[in-house]
């Protein structure tokens, strides 16, 4: 059984063709620029040269469909017919409180979407197009919406609220829902997979560092407390967004700079973060080479970023009461060495003692504390897209 996933974002398709048989990847690739000019699909079949196709991209339909179109090529295809996509499995971002894991896409279901497009304007609406456009285009073959939010439902309400007037909680839905569940989820079954143990026994904060990034609070295999929170803003320091905040900041800064709602949702969505602070990008790589060059804003940017990371991890610690093990994932998680070592020194007293041989290391599962080193750390690769097709196989079987 062969299963499609796909991550419809606004102007961007990544997409993956796993056979669950053997849980092989056996072709993945992005759209990009759907819907301006100059769209263009990167694929590439396992064991075959990779390929870049320059076609207009109108709409997410058309994306879709020249994604099949290269999955079926007799030169850099992965199958011979569509027949023989099986599911479609479908990142959705938000699921709000309706969705507390994986479902199968029914009318039903695509209504409760369209309701909680209002909580994700940015990341629902494509997530959607990419279904409406598959109906179209792969008729009947069943599609499953795994959700970015569902992880997280388990979250105790004490950890969910906000202290606003509790009618706003119940008139608009305003809380802590939490995203990247896909990866904290995976990132820690397979924690407990290398330790050895059961997850059930296990108090393991995740880092999903990457150029969006979250920390997660997973007690014996359930979400107890996440830094993102009604939007994917809140929390940690990120690429370009800011992350906690003084939230009396925002209605200071509209009226000393004279700015809208939606100017300053820009400034601190895609100015701020580590982009805002050292003023040279947005990716830790151009970041970690200034600082190493001397660039005293791109230094304070990590030590911004490193010192959040630190705080959650110890607050976490102290709400679940223990702490098993820490995980890093993500592009910046499993990438760099100097961000797992930063964020862990000084953690010694929780039982943390990172060990520089093993942590020399990027992109592949491993246990970087020392052997004796009572809290342990690992990073592990995530993998979004196989959860996504589990979930999809599960669902449709
Ligand atoms: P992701 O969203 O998981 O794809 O992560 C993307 C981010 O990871 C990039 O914007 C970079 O900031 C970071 N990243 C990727 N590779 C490296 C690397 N080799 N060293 C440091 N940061 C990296």
């Amino acid at each position: 059984m062969k299963v499609l996933v796909l991550n419809c974002g606004s102007s961007s398709l990544k997409y993956q063709l796993i056979n669950m048989e053997n849980e092989e990847v056996l072709a993945k690739g992005i759209a990009e620029r759907i819907g301006i000019e100059d769209g263009f699909v990167k694929h590439e079949t396992t064991g075959k040269d990779k390929v870049v196709i320059n076609e207009t991209l109108g709409n997410h339909k058309d994306a879709i469909r020249i994604v099949l179109e290269a999955l079926v090529d007799p030169n850099h295809g992965a199958i011979k017919s569509m027949d023989e996509i099986s599911a479609v499995g479908h990142r959705v971002v938000h699921g709000g409180e309706k969705f507390s894991g994986s479902i199968l896409i029914t009318e039903e279901v695509k209504a409760t979407l369209e309701e909680c497009s209002e909580l994700a304007p940015l990341h629902n609406p494509p997530n959607l197009m990419g279904i409406y456009a598959c109906e179209e285009i792969l008729p009947g073959v069943p599609m499953v919406g795994v959700f970015d939010t569902a992880f997280h439902q388990t979250m105790p309400k004490s950890s969910y609220l906000y202290a606003l007037p509790y009618e706003l909680y119940e008139k608009y839905s305003i809380r802590r829902y939490g995203f990247h569940g896909t990866s904290h989820k995976y990132v820690a079954n397979v924690a407990a997979e290398m330790l050895g143990k059961s997850l059930e026994e296990l108090k393991i904060v995740t880092c999903h560092l990457g150029n969006g990034a979250s920390v997660a609070a997973v007690d014996g295999g359930k979400s107890v407390d996440t830094s993102m929170g009604f939007t994917p803003l809140e929390g940690l320091v990120m690429g370009t967004r800011c992350g906690d905040m003084d939230p009396a900041i925002t209605t200071y800064l509209m009226e000393k700079e004279n700015i809208s709602s939606s100017e300053l949702n820009n400034i601190m969505n895609k100015k701020s973060g580590v982009l805002g602070i050292s003023g040279v990008s947005s990716d830790f790589r151009d970041i970690e080479q200034a600082a190493a060059e001397g660039n005293e804003r791109a230094n304070l940017a990590l030590e911004v970023y490193y010192k959040r990371v630190k705080k959650y991890i110890g607050a976490y610690a102290a709400i679940m009461g223990g702490l098993d093990a820490v995980v890093f994932t993500a592009g910046l998680g499993e990438n760099s060495k100097e961000c797992r070592e930063a964020v862990c020194k000084g953690l010694e007293f929780l039982g943390i003692n990172i060990s520089p041989e093993k942590n020399d290391v990027r992109g592949e599962r491993r246990i970087v504390t020392t052997d004796d080193s009572k809290t342990k750390v690992l990073l592990i690769p995530t993998n979004e897209e196989l959860m996504i097709a589990r979930d999809t196989l599960a669902l449709v079987k």
